[in-house]
């Protein structure tokens, strides 16, 4: 495989080198993480898409929105890509993007990429692959990179980890409870959305958003925002209402964070991340070679029987694990 030419032809916009390469780097065979590293290496530094991370529960309407969101933006004449983190993809063996018919508009746009969750194990696996994927369409010429997820904690973090913003839906509440919904998530969020704001649901979808709306501001200010965020709005993905406001306020909350150098610091503080994300599974990668398990085996009975010293053996693996 050629890597320049695929990097270019990525670089180009290319949407079959983009679905290729995005294979490469979800591949998780020794000789395609290397070639993807090389490709990563390729791609231009300097283009950077707006990437929002959307997370909601199952139900609350993110595909709807995915679809009437990405088809307004797509209509500006912006490209839009779509990924997607699924921790329960490896349960379930589909994913939450598996079901193109979700999206079918927008999956027939030509301004718009969507593509799947990759199916796996681990969500740390999920996470990388799908981090890399954001580089890609970044890379391809996209200018928004929507990445979904689902409401079930851990995978909203690692979305947060790879997202300039951060987008939670929510559905209007029947009584006057917050839906449970976790601080932590909360605090994550700079814009909530309380979808199905129409017909007989509009009502509680303005009561909801104004709890919500209260409850935000309850939180301690962060450094990265502008007065009057977070955010709590009403949109209805289904009729198409307040999606352009949603934008303008997403927009606006952008325009302020790269004018106050809060996006760079954002991005720098992502890549550190990333770096140290990766380091780590290196290293737990190369513990799995033989050469390292027959070394971990060997000093491990070494100190059950009391020859060595932990503290010593341990050592000797390390010292041992650089030359495997
Ligand atoms: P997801 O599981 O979060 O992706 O949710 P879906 O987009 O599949 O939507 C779940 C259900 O909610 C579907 O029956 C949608 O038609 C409905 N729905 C989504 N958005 C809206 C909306 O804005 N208003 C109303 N009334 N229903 C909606």
């Amino acid at each position: 495989m050629d890597i320049q030419d695929l990097a270019q032809r990525v670089t180009a916009g290319e949407r079959r080198a983009l679905a290729r390469a995005i294979t490469l780097v979800e591949s998780a065979r020794d000789d395609h993480r290397a070639a993807a590293t090389k490709l990563l290496a390729a791609l231009p530094q300097d283009r950077q898409a707006l990437r929002i991370g959307l997370s909601g529960t199952p139900g609350v309407g993110k595909s709807t929105f995915i679809e009437s969101f990405g088809m307004m933006l797509t209509a500006q004449g912006k490209r839009v890509a779509v990924l997607a983190v699924d921790p329960s993809s490896s349960r379930s063996g589909g994913s939450i993007l598996g079901d193109k018919t979700r999206m079918d508009h927008l999956s027939r746009d030509p301004n718009a990429f969507i593509r799947p969750s990759p199916s796996q194990t681990h969500l740390g696996g999920v996470a990388r692959r799908t981090r890399e994927a954001v580089r890609l369409c970044e890379a391809a010429g996209f200018d928004v990179v929507l990445i979904e997820t689902v409401g079930v904690g851990q995978s909203e973090t690692v979305v947060a980890e790879m997202s300039d913003l951060f987008l939670l839906l929510l559905a209007p509440a029947g009584g006057d409870e917050l839906q449970g919904v976790k601080r932590g998530i909360m605090e994550m969020a700079d814009v909530i959305l309380v979808n199905k704001a129409d017909g007989d649901l509009k009502a509680a979808a303005t009561r909801t958003c104004a709890d919500y709306a209260g409850a935000l501001r309850l939180l301690r200010k962060r450094p990265q925002d502008p007065d009057g965020y977070p955010k709590a709005m009403t949109v209805s993905a289904l009729q198409e209402n307040g999606l352009a406001e949603a934008w303008e306020a997403l927009e606006t909350l952008t325009d302020w964070r790269r004018a106050n150098g809060f996006w760079h610091r954002t991005r720098a503080a992502q890549a550190r991340y990333w770096f140290n994300e990766d380091v780590k599974q290196r290293l737990l990668a190369r513990l799995q070679v033989p050469a390292a398990q027959a070394a971990l085996a060997d000093l491990s009975n070494k100190v059950a029987d009391g020859v060595v010293d932990p503290a010593a053996a341990a050592q000797d693996f390390v010292d041992q694990l650089g030359k495997v």
